[in-house]
């Protein structure tokens, strides 16, 4: 295929002036394909967003079909849905352009008369990163929750806090969103059945932010299915740990996906030869989830293995995680060390590397290079945290940054998830 067979003057150079070189190639349509891997996200800790879409997927926008998606006529976008709806035992889907955008249409969807409230977890993305779109789009107040047990939300936490009540005064909680994997840390599926049959017993309905439930399935968690069919409705991605270029899905019942694609039109998601998105994004559930309901065959469990061994690499030279690595993330705790998050920043960009924080999420394509980089990073954070605890480095942080640690900064904060 003419993509592949084209000559690449980039293979021989070393891996960043190669990204650099084809990323600049493509800014000023150079004849360089930007397709090819590795990607710029081969050095890239920041997200599995970073995920450089592959030139398999290429070539299935290539031969994908171009009909139109508002008028629910393009067979891949179709496919798509039907296939995956079927994945997570569910009547439909709807392609959405990304996870924010399922996850307020999903719960505009569910909400239709004011007042009324969503309680989700106070770590959740529906609260911190979807620019308050619940209290704008729904008109719905959002009950934050801190999980007692600091890593989930538990049946307990939700009644201590949803608004069950007739009271005039009240505002009455008509959603509970759950968020998993929530942080690369994963909501057992028991925890859930318990809050599913309180929220039916009190005619609640139960939204899935499933961004990353494919790292769930993966980590044997549960299978898809199980997990999906507790909701009423659930947001998948494809653009994250998958490696599509764009897109995610919302599943439910027919007449819920019905509405929903009115509201996915309301907001101007409607799109219309989808079938460049949807046939990306089949090649990304394929080869990143895999091919069936416990994510058979897919990519995703090769970079878990890589996750432990990064956190395995920080805490056996002395380091803390702050919180464990169940998935793809890996936390280091760098308030610990002393280390700002733009400190470390700059001490993974000098070994070529991206980081937000002590937030790593390690993605099926970053490969053993990066991690080796990553070894000598730690080894200088560690070194530095030593110094400074035995005020040998104490003239050192004159930098320009502020490493104390105490600049406002809230730990991996800095995110975009
Ligand atoms: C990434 C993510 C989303 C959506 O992000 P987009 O950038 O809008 O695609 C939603 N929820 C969670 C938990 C996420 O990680």
């Amino acid at each position: 295929m003419a993509v592949d067979d084209r000559p690449d003057p980039i293979s021989e150079m070393a891996p960043n002036e190669a990204i650099n070189e084809a990323h600049s190639a493509a800014a000023t349509h150079k004849r360089v394909n930007a397709w090819q891997q590795p990607g710029p996200a081969c050095l890239d800790f920041r997200s599995d967003t970073m995920t450089t879409p592959t030139a398999s997927m290429l070539e299935a926008i290539m031969y994908t079909t171009l009909q139109d998606d508002v008028m629910v006529e393009d067979p891949t976008t179709n496919n798509l849905e039907s296939y995956i709806a079927e994945l997570a035992g569910h009547e439909a889907a709807l392609l959405v352009m990304s996870g924010t955008m399922g996850n307020q249409v999903a719960l505009r969807t569910h909400l239709t008369a004011p007042p009324h409230s969503v309680l989700c977890d106070i770590r959740s993305h529906i609260y911190n990163y979807e620019a308050g779109g619940v209290s704008s789009l729904s008109s719905a107040m959002i009950l934050p929750i801190r999980p007692r047990n600091g890593h989930h939300l538990t049946l307990e936490d939700v009644k201590e806090h949803a608004i069950v009540s007739s009271d005039v005064h009240a505002c009455p909680t008509r959603v509970i969103s759950l968020e998993n994997t929530l942080d690369g840390m994963i909501m057992p599926l028991a925890e859930v059945r318990r809050i599913a049959e309180f929220a039916r017993a009190h005619d609640i309905k139960l939204h899935l932010d499933g961004a990353r439930i494919w790292e769930a399935v993966a980590a044997n968690a549960a299978s898809l299915p199980d997990y999906c069919t507790l909701f009423d409705s659930v947001s998948m991605c494809f653009s994250k740990g998958l490696g599509a270029p764009i897109g995610s899905i919302i599943v439910g019942s027919k007449p819920y996906i019905a509405h929903a694609r009115r509201i996915r039109k309301m907001i101007g998601g409607g799109t219309r030869q989808a079938g460049v998105i949807s046939a990306a994004a089949r090649v990304a559930v394929d080869e990143g989830f895999g091919h069936g309901p416990n994510g058979e065959g897919g990519n995703l469990r090769a970079s878990h293995a890589r996750a432990r061994n990064v956190a395995e690499m920080w805490t056996s030279r002395g380091g803390k995680l702050a919180n464990p690595t169940e998935t793809n993330m890996v936390w280091l705790d760098l308030a610990r060390e002393g280390i700002s998050a733009t400190e470390f920043a700059r001490l993974a960009a000098e070994e070529g590397l991206k980081a937000f924080s002590g937030r790593l999420v390690v993605h099926y394509q970053i490969t053993d290079e990066a991690v080796e980089r990553l070894g000598r990073v730690m080894d200088a954070v560690l070194r530095r945290g030593r110094e400074r605890e035995t005020g040998v480095a104490d003239g050192e942080t004159t930098d320009g940054v502020n490493n104390s640690n105490g600049n406002g900064e809230r730990y991996g904060s800095k995110e975009s998830k």
